[in-house]
C-alpha cells in the first residue's frame, strides 16, 4: 500500500514534513523544493567558491563522524542500535569511470524525514553572516563554508551532483532513503532498501575536477585535514596494474588517518611515550618535551587541550610576530595550526593541540580574536602552563627542580615579557622569575627567587636592591653595589635586555619596594647608623670647594658631583637621578635606535679614596677630574664619546 505525503508544501516551514506521522510508509520519489535560505547558499558554493576546494572532504568525514559519534550517544541508552556492529568507521573509495568519491559511515544514519529537514533547511543562523562574508570582497575561499554549519553543501563546489543514501540506526532496511540533488532550486527524495546502518555520501565530480580521482589525493587531503579524527577512515589498497597500465584499488581496506586522536583518550590509557611521541609529530622536535599536561575542561567553555613545553628554545624564540605553537581542532576536526589566539605571546613556545567542542568548525583567525570561548580558552590554558612550570619550579624532587632551571635558562627572558602583558598572572609569574644575585655563587646562575630574596633580608632592610647591566661581569663589578657587599646586604644583578622592561611593570614585591643601586643618593635608610650619616655629612661640608671646582671642570657632562658613601675601593661612579632614564636603559634605547632623552648623570665620588685626595692639591685637576668622570663610565659599561682624549690624559698624568 502507498502512500503519498504531500512533502513539497512544508518544506521550508519549521516543522519537518513527517514530525508527527506515527506509522512512515514507502513513498515515491518526490521533488522538493530547498528553502530560500539554502537555494542562495548553494548558489554562493557553486559559483563563488575557488581557493581551498578539497576542504569538500573534511566537511564530509566530519559529518561522518558526528554521525558516528550521535549513534554512540543514542545507543548509551539503547545498545541495540549499534546491531551487532560497533566498529564506527568511515570509507572513503572512489571510482575513476564513473566519475564518483563516495564516503561512507556506519554511523546514527538518517531517517527520510530527517534527510528532508536536515539536508534540505537550514536550523541554524548564520547563513546571513555567510552569505554577507561571501557577497563582500573578500576571497572566496571555500575554508568560509565550516564556518556557518553549512558544511555539507560544500560537497557541491566539486560535484555537479550528490547522491545520499542512509539508514537511520534503529529502522527496517525497507526504510531507507535515498536523496539526490544537482545543487540547484530542489532534491528528489525515495524511499529505497538499504541492509547497512549509516550513510553514503555519493559526490558525482563536476568536468575539471578529476584531480580527486586519485587515492594519492585523497588520502594526503585526508591526512592534512583529518588524522585526528577518532575513528578510523579506510580506504582501498591500490595495486599497479601493468596491462591496464594504471593503478586499481584492491577489496582490502586501510587506515589512512594517523589514528584516534591522542588527546580524546582518557589521560590512563595514554603513555609517556606515546604522548612524548606525539610531542614529536606536532613539533617537529628531536627531544622529548620538558613536560605536559593533558585536562579536559568542562564549563562555560568545553575543550580539551594538551599542551607541552619543549626543553630547547626554538632559534627563533626572540621573535614576538611569530605565531605560536598551538594547533586548534574543533571536535577532533583540523582547524589550524599555530593559533596564536589560544595563547598570551609570551607563551608563544607552548606547543600542543586545543580541542572545542563549542566553536564552529573552520572559524577563522579573524573571528578566534573576538571570540569570548576563545578567550576563556586563552585564560584556562595560559593557568595551566603556570600550573606546570610552577610544578617543576616547586618541586621537591631534585630532576624536576634541575628542569625548571633549564626552563629558565632558555625561555626566561620570554617569560618576562609576560609581567606587562598579563595582569591577572603577574603574581604568579614574579614567582617564577628568577635572578641573579650577589649573595647566591656570585651571580653566575639567574636562581635567586624575589621570596628568596625576602627571605633573607637584613632585619632593617625596606627594600630590594637591584643593578642593571649589559653583562653578568659589568653588573657584579659596578662600583655601586660596594656598600652593599661591605654591609652584606644583597643586590640582584640584572642583565637580560628585557630587564628594563620587566622593572618598568615590576616596582615591588610583597610589600617592598624595587631600588636601584644606581639611581638617587645612595639611602640605606635604617641600615646605616647615626654616627655613619654624620660623618657623611662633614665629609660633604668639608669637600664642598673641591664639589665646586668638579662641577665646574665637568660643566656638560655631569649634572651634578657629590661625595657619597656607597664606595668602598672605587674613586668614582655614576648615578641617575630619580625618576632621570638609568645609563644602561639609554644604552639600549640607542641600540635598538631609538633616541633617548639625553639625561647628565651625576658624578659621586669617594673622598676615602686616595686618587680623590689627591685631586685637591693636584696640578693636573682638570685632566684628573675627567678621568674620573670616564671611568665611573667604562666601569658601567658606558662608551667614551672621546676615547682618544681620555688616553691622551691618563699618559700625561702616568709621564707626569
Ligand atoms: P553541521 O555538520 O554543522 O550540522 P552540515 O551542513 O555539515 O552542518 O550538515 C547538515 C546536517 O546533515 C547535519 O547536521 C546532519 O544532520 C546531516 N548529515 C550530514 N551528513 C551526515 C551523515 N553522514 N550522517 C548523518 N547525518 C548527516
Ligand atoms: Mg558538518
Amino acid at each position: 500500500m502507498r502512500h503519498h505525503v504531500p512533502l513539497g508544501s512544508r518544506c521550508g516551514t519549521d516543522e519537518p514534513p513527517f514530525a508527527h506521522e506515527p506509522n512512515k510508509t514507502p513513498m515515491d520519489k518526490q521533488t522538493l523544493s530547498f528553502q530560500a535560505e539554502v537555494k542562495q547558499i548553494l548558489h554562493l558554493v557553486t559559483h563563488s567558491l575557488y581557493s581551498n576546494k578539497e576542504i569538500f572532504l573534511r566537511e564530509m568525514i566530519s559529518n561522518a563522524s558526528d554521525a558516528c559519534d550521535k549513534l554512540r550517544f543514542e545507543a548509551i541508552d539503547k545498545p541495540e542500535l549499534y546491531e551487532g556492529q560497533t566498529n564506527l568507521e568511515v570509507r572513503v573509495t572512489f571510482d575513476a569511470d564513473a566519475k564518483t568519491i563516495t564516503i561512507t559511515d556506519n554511523g546514527i544514519g538518517l531517517s527520510a524525514e530527517e534527510a528532508v529537514s536536515n539536508l534540505g533547511t537550514i536550523a541554524k543562523s548564520g547563513t546571513r553572516e555567510f552569505v554577507a562574508a561571501l557577497e563582500g570582497d573578500q576571497k572566496k575561499d571555500a575554508q568560509l563554508i565550516g564556518q556557518f554549519g553549512v558544511g555539507f553543501y560544500s560537497g557541491f563546489i566539486v560535484a555537479d551532483r550528490i547522491t545520499v543514501e542512509s539508514r537511520r540506526a534503529g529502522l527496517p532496511p525497507e526504510e531507507g532513503v535515498r536523496w539526490t540533488s544537482e545543487g540547484a532550486g530542489d532534491f528528489e527524495i525515495e524511499t529505497i532498501t538499504r541492509a547497512a546502518r549509516g550513510t553514503g555520501v555519493i559526490l558525482h565530480l563536476r568536468e575539471g575536477e578529476e584531480e580527486f580521482l586519485s587515492g594519492w589525493k585523497l588520502k594526503s587531503i585526508v591526512s592534512k585535514y583529518s588524522d585526528h579524527i577518532s575513528l578510523p577512515i579506510l580506504m582501498q589498497k591500490e595495486e599497479w596494474d601493468a596491462g591496464a597500465n594504471k593503478q586499481v584499488q584492491k577489496d582490502e581496506w586501510a587506515p589512512v588517518n594517523k589514528a584516534a586522536a591522542l588527546w580524546a583518550r582518557p589521560k590512563s590509557e595514554i603513555t609517556k611515550e606515546q604522548y612524548e611521541e606525539f610531542y614529536k609529530q606536532i613539533s617537529y622536535d628531536t627531544e622529548a618535551p620538558l613536560a605536559y599536561t593533558h585536562n579536559r575542561v568542562e564549563g562555560r567553555s568545553e575543550y580539551t587541550q594538551l599542551l607541552y613545553i619543549p626543553a630547547k628554545a626554538p632559534f627563533d624564540l626572540w621573535n614576538r610576530d611569530k605565531r605560536g605553537g598551538v594547533k586548534l581542532y574543533v571536535k577532533r576536526v583540523f582547524i589550524m595550526d599555530d593559533a596564536e589566539a589560544l595563547m598570551p605571546v609570551y607563551l608563544r613556545f607552548v606547543k600542543g593541540v586545543i580541542d572545542s567542542s563549542d566553536l564552529p568548525l573552520n572559524v577563522s583567525r579573524e573571528l578566534l580574536q573576538e571570540s569570548r570561548d576563545v578567550k576563556a580558552i586563552r585564560e584556562g590554558s595560559t593557568k595551566r602552563v603556570l600550573s606546570m612550570l610552577e610544578g617543576l619550579a616547586e618541586s621537591e624532587d631534585a630532576a624536576e627542580k634541575e628542569k625548571y632551571a633549564a626552563f629558565w635558562k632558555d625561555f626566561g627572558v620570554v617569560l618576562k615579557e609576560g609581567i606587562g602583558e598579563d595582569f591577572a598572572n603577574r603574581e604568579r609569574l614574579t614567582k617564577l622569575y628568577r635572578f641573579a644575585s650577589t649573595a647566591v655563587d656570585d651571580g653566575a646562575t639567574q636562581s635567586v627567587t624575589l621570596t628568596d630574596y625576602v627571605g633573607r633580608m637584613k632585619k632593617e632592610q625596606e627594600s630590594i636592591y637591584y643593578v642593571t647591566a649589559d653583562t653578568p661581569a659589568t653588573a657584579k663589578n659596578s662600583p655601586q653595589l660596594e656598600i652593599f657587599r661591605k654591609k652584606g646586604i644583597e643586590v640582584l644583578l640584572l642583565t637580560d635586555r628585557v630587564d628594563e622592561w620587566l622593572l618598568s611593570h615590576l616596582y615591588e614585591f610583597d610589600g617592598h619596594p624595587l631600588q636601584s643601586v644606581a639611581k638617587g643618593a645612595v639611602d640605606l635608610g635604617k641600615l646605616e647608623d647615626e654616627t655613619e650619616k654624620k660623618q657623611a655629612e662633614a665629609t660633604a661640608t668639608a669637600f664642598k670647594p673641591t664639589l665646586d671646582r668638579l662641577k665646574e671642570a665637568l660643566k656638560g657632562r655631569a649634572k651634578d658631583v657629590r661625595v657619597t658613601t656607597r664606595l668602598v675601593d672605587s674613586p668614582a661612579c655614576l648615578v641617575a637621578e630619580e625618576g632621570d632614564m638609568s645609563g644602561h636603559l639609554a644604552r639600549l634605547l640607542k641600540q635598538a635606535g631609538q633616541g633617548a632623552p639625553k639625561a647628565e648623570p651625576i658624578l659621586e665620588i669617594n673622598p676615602e679614596h686616595a686618587l680623590v685626595k689627591r685631586l685637591e692639591s693636584s696640578e693636573h685637576f682638570d685632566d684628573l677630574a675627567n678621568i674620573l668622570f670616564d671611568q665611573a663610565l667604562l666601569a658601567e659599561g658606558g662608551h667614551l664619546d672621546d676615547p682618544a682624549s681620555y688616553v691622551k690624559r691618563v699618559n700625561a698624568l702616568l709621564t707626569a
